[in-house]
């Protein structure tokens, strides 16, 4: 097995190589059934709070053995971590989410660098752009997207970036910072040429709860054509439930009704869509060097 951490050979420092996680298979050793991979699950959020053991093991009920878990200010990184180092399948990323700007104080992506030298991440984020929601200074928002994309390439980690009205902007950011950079731009709902355009920069996409929508259409028409090698999926929850759950907390279970939607609307199978979406989400964030095609 590849260590999950590059190690340090011209770079200063590195994320935490003594301490990785083992990849491990759970309860799936004793079906055929495929492991999922919800790529970004808000499990640390408050709204898990009364039943959290329930709704991960629902979770693992449903084949959701990995997940990925972005926090979106300073103040939950310590919690984030304590949730995460008792479960090798639940991985954390750590950021600033450019929704909560009023929680984040100016040395705060200082500190960020210094928790990521003492903390194993398996991403920075969740960063990136809004420009939906209204009161938010762009401006701030792209000098601390600046901040993660450096981060990101100064401990080698992968980005999970949040992209609201704001795609075209994304990878304009992307491509201005000039150095490489990888991860995922989730709840993807841009255009079919965007996502093509990500995946050269070095991004997938996510999908998640919003492609269970049949009013969707541009959205599903996208999931449909994309190449699977872009793809990974998502719950968002406890945001965005996907339309059988409609106005209620989104779980990581519901994933399995992404990969049932999106394996639909691709027509492939479901189990092999769940192997291809896995493995991408493992050689992204786990650094398993599984190959990309069967
Ligand atoms: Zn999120």
């Amino acid at each position: 097995m590849a260590m999950r951490f590059k190690q340090a050979e011209n770079e200063r420092d590195v994320n935490c190589p003594h301490s990785v996680h083992v990849p491990f298979e759970r309860g799936n050793t004793m079906t055929d059934r495929p492991v999922l991979f919800d790529s970004h699950v808000h499990l640390d959020a408050a709204e898990f709070d009364a039943d959290r053991p329930e709704v991960l093991r629902r979770a693992r009920d449903a084949g959701v053995e990995q997940l990925l878990i972005p926090a979106v200010s300073a103040d939950g990184w310590p919690r984030l971590h304590e949730l995460c180092a008792g479960d090798p399948g639940l991985h954390p990323a750590y950021g600033l989410h450019p929704c909560y700007l009023s929680r984040h104080a100016d040395d705060d992506l200082a500190r960020l660098g210094d928790w990521l030298r003492s903390h194993p991440a398996v991403a920075v984020g969740e960063c990136g752009l809004d420009h939906f929601e209204e009161g938010l200074d762009r401006a701030r928002q792209l000098r601390l997207l600046h901040g993660h994309f450096e981060w990101a390439h100064h401990f080698d980690l992968p980005l999970v970036l949040h992209a609201r009205h704001a795609f075209a902007q994304v990878i304009e950011a992307v491509r201005a910072f000039g150095k490489p950079l990888r991860g995922v731009v989730h709840s993807f709902s841009g255009s079919l040429e965007q996502a093509r355009e990500l995946s050269r920069i070095g991004f997938l996409v996510g999908i998640g709860g919003p492609v269970t929508y049949e009013r969707a259409h541009r959205l599903r028409r996208m999931v449909a054509s994309l190449p699977v090698e872009c793809l990974v999926l998502e719950t968002d929850a406890p945001d965005q439930p996907g339309t059988q759950h409609k106005g209620k907390r989104n779980e990581p279970a519901y994933l399995a009704d992404v990969l049932g939607c999106v394996a639909a609307l691709r027509g492939v199978d479901a189990d092999e869509l769940a192997q291809r979406t896995t493995g991408n989400a493992r050689r992204l964030f786990l650094r398993e060097h599984l190959p990309a095609v069967r």
